[in-house]
């Protein structure tokens, strides 16, 4: 049914959830929150366009949890604690069962990580989802991009490729198992957090391995040295992709959303009983070395090289 903008926010302001730190909420010029005494605040923001960042003719309620969860996956990869969101929603026209559907998506995943939606903008034009998302972590404990040391290791939550398989396998098979790692992405908020403690750097793997830890290595002045038959994959993804098109997926596709980090080597023990209590897949799947750039080799030990390293919207 069309509606008029008031009509949708107020769809919204009934929905958004609440928390014990929000002054005011939807409904005033801006939001008035009480972040905690001397903590810091994590804030990150992230758009999606339809046709570029999710396929178009995605159900409303995918794209409302992939709108968060990529939002989600930055606070994961600082270490922090979600606490409020804002929306910003263009869209093509007014329809209240669109906005309950994008919501039920939406609010399902901020629901399992107590973030709570405090205000936004609504406005027509082509359809395009832009959250801020802001959570707490432990002053001097965020977990950043310039911490990695030569000698440590470099691991991943997860599985890799299943997002990139997907898109490649849209057209033939839209409905394809791997499909869900492309609408729903789960942000590794848990693993993020209990990380802060044993990681020495950390990235969200959106844009593709490589090119994500790349940053790593840019932002701590060392290199890194990626064994392509370590990556772990999915079933699905073994099922549907044989070994010679599975590494460029799984090394330099996008969509991830799992973490990568960094550790000393003493840490190892502790990853791997973290990893056990969150029942979450980490695997150790290189080493940082002095020097720049990611080297990645295969399983005859030479130097394998990507199709491309990674998602640049300019590129
Ligand atoms: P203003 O014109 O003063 O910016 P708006 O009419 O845009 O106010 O918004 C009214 C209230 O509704 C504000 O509190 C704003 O944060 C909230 N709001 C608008 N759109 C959204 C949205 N998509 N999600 C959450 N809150 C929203
Ligand atoms: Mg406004």
């Amino acid at each position: 049914m069309a509606t008029g903008e008031f009509d949708l926010i107020a769809r919204i302001r009934a929905r958004a959830g609440t928390r014990d730190d929000i002054v005011l909420g939807i409904g005033d010029d801006a939001a008035l929150l009480a972040p905690p005494p001397g903590r810091h605040l994590a804030v990150t923001a992230d758009t999606l366009n339809e046709g570029v960042h999710f396929p178009r003719r995605t159900a409303p309620a995918d794209i409302g949890w992939k709108a968060l969860a990529v939002n989600l996956s930055d606070l994961a990869a600082m270490g922090a604690e979600p606490a409020w969101c804002t929306l910003s929603l263009s869209l093509p026209q007014s329809d209240t069962a669109w906005m309950d559907a994008f919501l039920d998506g939406f609010l399902a995943l901020a629901g399992e990580h107590g973030i709570a939606l405090v205000g936004g903008d609504t406005t027509r034009g082509p359809l395009s989802l832009s959250v801020t998302a802001m959570g707490f972590v432990d002053a001097g404990s965020a977990l950043r991009r310039d911490g990695a040391q030569a000698g440590d290791d470099v691991w991943v939550t997860g599985t890799l490729g299943d997002a990139a398989g997907a898109l490649v396998l849209l057209d033939r098979e839209p409905a394809h198992p791997l499909r869900r790692r492309l609408d729903r992405p789960t942000p590794r908020v848990h693993a993020g957090r209990a990380l802060a403690a044993l990681a020495s750097a950390c990235v969200d793997v959106s844009d593709g391995l490589l090119a994500d830890l790349g940053h790593i290595c840019a932002r701590s002045d060392v290199g890194a040295r990626i064994d392509i038959p370590s990556l772990p994959a999915s079933e699905a993804l073994m099922d549907a992709f044989d070994d010679v098109a599975r590494p460029a997926l799984q090394a330099a596709g996008g969509d991830d959303y799992e973490l990568c980090f960094t550790a000393d080597a003493s840490h190892r023990e502790r990853i791997a009983s973290l990893a056990s209590r969150l029942d979450l897949r980490v695997t150790r799947i290189g080493r940082i070395t002095a020097g720049s750039g990611v080297v990645a080799v295969d399983a005859a030990g030479a130097v394998w090289q990507p199709p491309r390293t990674g998602y640049d919207h300019f590129g």
